[in-house]
């Protein structure tokens, strides 16, 4: 009985990772695989936020007069410089956040893809009805962003709005400031005038100041939910749209008819990717009674042969957390459910006490747990580590009301082979993302990105969908020709 009253207080530390030992008037990165410093700079004043903003604002309409062709050229210089400096700015991320080393390759390499792909793509240009129907530059735009993806998914903000003919105010993560400077370096040497792009740099009192500046149009957030709510709530009574993409607690629902190997792989890769600090990281896997055996032990197997240790090394699955603080609070968590039930079923080994790179203590073991208690703080909350739980459920008609009892409303995916399922998951699924016997946290440039409930609040980012956050629309009647750009 006591146990259960201690159950019901219980809740996961979701207190910031980003608790390091930095004053407010500097910003540092350190590699979390070694502790070593990656990036020291100083951080923007909370004085001068707002000449910060008066940079941009003052260069936006003179931005946003430049014939399109300008801008495009500006996002096509930009992705030969990426592709130029990729090693670097791989080796920078890795540094300064403990990613792969392979993953950061493919974030710069994805970032060149979207450079490109956006200067193909700009807001599109309609004729309804009588009218031209425009997508105009809001004006400035302030893109507040994680560490864990610190190239392309600030990129996919600041691509399309640039191109779009606002200028941006970005604040990037105090852990991965140095990606940030070196982005901002490489977009004014692909042509970009001053003012088009400013840097804001520190912590959320930053973010916060430049969420109150008047001369922000729109806002457009990526990180934890109470964050993301912390800034809408600040903007509500100012109508300052805002445009916000948030944690997850994803699913992955496997059916007896599933390919169970192949699920395995993908809920391993989808849990473990970049560590499991991914928002569309797979965290909860329900399984059909008659599959949860062999899908656990193929789960466990995998989880045991994963290799720790150094991310720069090519050979290693998964690096450190993001710091010391975050695989505390992970262990913690994890013992906290173990103390109320639930069973560890395998861990990942620890790296390597031979590894002259590693310092240990941000490493965390990738763990899969079953027998969660019903009031387990992580079937609400967001963990951002690699914990993947299962449960089983017996029936479809069972596992779609369990998918969904969560805040969250990010990526599902959903292994069978009957197609009646598939269509049925699209229908009852209450996310964003719907990945059917694949990984539920890969997102095509192309396709709209949105999660719902506590993950987003209705702005896709992706292909063209992120214009309708990042422009307002404009009907142009004339009675001669009007040019169509
Ligand atoms: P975070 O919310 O702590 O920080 C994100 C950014 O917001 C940082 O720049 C930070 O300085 C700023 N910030 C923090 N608190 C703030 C506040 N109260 N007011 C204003 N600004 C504030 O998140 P994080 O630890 O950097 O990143 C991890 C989180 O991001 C996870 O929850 C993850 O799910 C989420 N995420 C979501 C997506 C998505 O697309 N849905 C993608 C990546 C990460």
């Amino acid at each position: 009985m006591t146990d259960r009253t201690i159950n019901t207080n219980r809740a996961i530390d979701t207190s910031r990772t980003n608790d390091t030992n930095r004053t407010n008037d500097e910003v540092e990165s350190r590699n979390p695989a070694t502790g070593k410093v990656a990036f020291t700079s100083p951080a923007t004043a909370l004085a001068d936020v707002g000449a910060t903003v008066g940079r941009a604002h003052a260069a936006q309409e003179a931005w946003a007069r430049r014939p399109i062709q300008d801008r495009q050229a500006v996002l096509r210089d930009f992705a030969g410089l990426v592709e130029r400096d990729a090693s670097r700015l791989a080796e920078l991320i890795v540094a300064e956040m403990g990613k792969l080393h392979r993953d950061a390759v493919a974030e710069a390499a994805w970032t060149v893809t979207s450079a490109r792909w956006y200067a193909d793509h700009p807001p599109p240009v309609e004729r309804r009805g009588g009218a031209v129907v425009r997508r105009r530059p809001l004006g400035v735009v302030a893109a507040i962003t994680p560490w864990n993806v610190p190239l392309l998914t600030p990129a996919w903000k600041w691509l399309p709005a640039l191109l779009a003919g606002n200028t941006v105010v970005w604040k990037p993560s105090e852990l991965a400031s140095g990606t940030a400077v070196a982005a901002r370096e490489l977009l004014r040497e692909a042509g970009l005038p001053p003012g088009a792009m400013e840097l804001v740099l520190g912590g959320p009192d930053r973010a916060r100041a430049l969420c109150a500046d008047p001369r922000v149009a729109s806002v457009h957030f990526t990180g934890s939910t109470a964050a993301g709510r912390a800034i809408s709530q600040s903007l509500a009574g100012r109508f300052v749209p805002c445009a916000l993409e948030m944690g997850g607690l994803n699913a992955a629902l496997v059916f007896p008819d599933a390919d169970l190997e192949h699920a395995a792989d993908c809920i391993i890769a989808a849990g473990t990717a970049i560590n499991g600090q991914k928002c569309t990281a797979t965290r909860r896997v329900l399984v059909h009674e008659a599959a949860a055996d062999a899908l656990m032990d193929a789960l466990a197997t995998r989880i045991g042969g994963l290799t720790s240790g150094d991310p720069a090394r090519p050979d290693v699955d998964l690096g450190p957390l993001v710091n010391p603080a975050a695989a505390t609070r992970a262990e913690r968590a994890v013992a906290d459910a173990a103390s109320c039930g639930a069973r560890v079923v395998a861990r990942s080994p620890s790296p390597s006490p031979a590894d002259p790179a590693v310092a240990p203590e941000a490493f965390f073991p990738a763990t899969l747990l079953t027998g969660l208690s019903p009031d387990e703080p992580l079937r609400r909350h967001e963990l951002f580590a690699p914990v993947v739980s299962v449960e089983t459920f017996p029936s479809a008609d069972a596992a779609w009301p369990m998918a969904n009892a969560t805040p969250f409303g990010l990526s599902a995916s959903v292994f069978t082979a009957d197609p009646a399922i598939a269509a049925e998951a699209a229908e009852v699924l209450h996310t964003g993302v719907v990945a059917v016997n694949r990984r539920g946290d890969a997102v095509d440039l192309e396709a709209p990105f949105a999660g719902v409930k506590d993950s987003g609040n209705g702005h896709p980012e992706g292909g063209e969908y992120v214009y309708s956050s990042l422009t307002t629309l404009q009907a142009h009647y004339q009675d001669v020709p009007v040019p169509t750009r």
